[in-house]
């Protein structure tokens, strides 16, 4: 019998050009935050002149066969803004829309900050999509994390977003402090239960001049281990795939500012493959419950990440002893030999 993998194989990601205001609008500077070193931009430009780049750049990418990128306001508060400065933003942002040089706008903020006002005038100025940086919704782990918000505040923010008309994104931030892996596993399960439409996962870093480094220092933090991180992101992924809800990033881009800020966390340039080779195998496991694979067909872009970094994932596959095949299928195949007890 010929099982398909209810997994998707080109899952939605979209295009996006960041445009970062490092800590605009954010009430305070949170525990575990560098957003200069992370996104390695500190920008002291005034913002006419960062957006005269900006449109410079969009005119260089242009492209007739291509759909224009979404521009996302992310690396602050965006809805937190002093009003005059977030208004400008969506002006400009207006402009380009309207030259058809992005297709769409989003930006991501605090869950403790959307007073109504502020979402009409995002609606009004054509945002589609906002991410909530929720880290989590455990109680325990935001109060240790010193977020300034609970659990019910993060739920609530989920709901307004969405009632507001919003596509929802949801930041989680697994091994924060207070966080274990299985109450991470709880974050996915919830954000897509409140409609997320799509997911972040960046593992917690201790970056230089945190408060962050300064428990880990002391010993009063550490950090999930590498191996934990692969594993528990894995069946993350894994719920994120059974509700087709889309991963759209997993771990923090190797920006020299930041590899040269990060002192201690669950860290690898190709994180997100390596998550999805072992939620792929999970998956294949799952579907073939007690049955034997006999073959197992692929679309030939999932070769990418399918063994993992430098072969890991060879040897599981190997003890499956089944026939792995790439071609030209669009979704992942089962051949099963069903075995019956005697
Ligand atoms: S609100 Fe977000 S961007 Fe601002 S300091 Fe906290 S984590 Fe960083």
């Amino acid at each position: 019998m010929t099982k398909i993998l209810a997994w998707d194989c080109s899952p939605k990601v979209p295009s996006l050009i960041p445009f970062f205001l490092p800590f605009a609008g954010c009430p305070f500077r949170c525990l575990y935050c560098a957003q200069d070193l992370v996104t390695g931009q500190e920008h002291h430009d005034p913002l006419s002149l960062r957006f005269q780049r900006l449109h410079k750049e969009l005119l260089q990418r242009r492209r007739p066969d291509r759909d224009p990128p979404q521009l996302a306001f992310y690396g602050g508060t965006f809805t937190a803004l002093p009003l005059d400065a977030m208004n400008y933003c969506l002006e400009q942002a207006q402009h380009l829309l309207e030259q058809g040089l992005i297709s769409a706008l989003r930006c991501s903020t605090r869950p403790d900050a959307l007073p109504d006002d502020r979402l009409l005038r995002l609606r009004e100025a054509g945002m589609t999509t906002i991410e909530l940086g929720i880290q989590s919704f455990d109680e325990g782990a935001l109060r240790a994390t010193e977020r300034g918000y609970g659990s019910i505040k993060a739920c609530e923010a989920c709901t307004k977003v969405k009632d507001y008309g919003f596509e929802l994104g949801v930041q989680l931030l697994p091994g924060m402090p207070g966080l274990s892996p299985g109450r991470f596993l709880k974050d996915v399960s919830h954000a897509i239960s409140l409609g997320a439409g799509l997911l972040r996962f960046y593992p917690c870093q201790v970056l230089a001049k945190t408060k962050l480094a300064a428990l880990w220092r002391k010993g009063l933090y550490s950090p999930w281990d590498l191996q934990t991180t692969l594993a528990t992101l894995a069946v993350g992924y894994l719920k994120a795939q059974d509700a087709h809800v889309p991963v759209i990033r997993m771990g923090l881009a190797p920006e020299p500012s930041f590899l040269q800020a990060r002192l201690a966390g669950p860290w690898h340039p190709s994180l997100g493959a390596r998550v999805m080779a072992r939620s792929l195998y999970l998956a294949v496991l799952r579907a073939k419950g007690r049955a034997k694979l006999v073959c197992l067909r692929l679309p030939r872009r999932l070769q990418g990440f399918f063994f993992g970094e430098k072969g890991e994932m060879r040897d599981k596959w190997a003890r499956l002893a089944c026939e792995i095949l790439f071609g030209n299928v669009d979704r992942v195949e089962l051949d099963l030999l069903e075995t019956h007890k005697t």
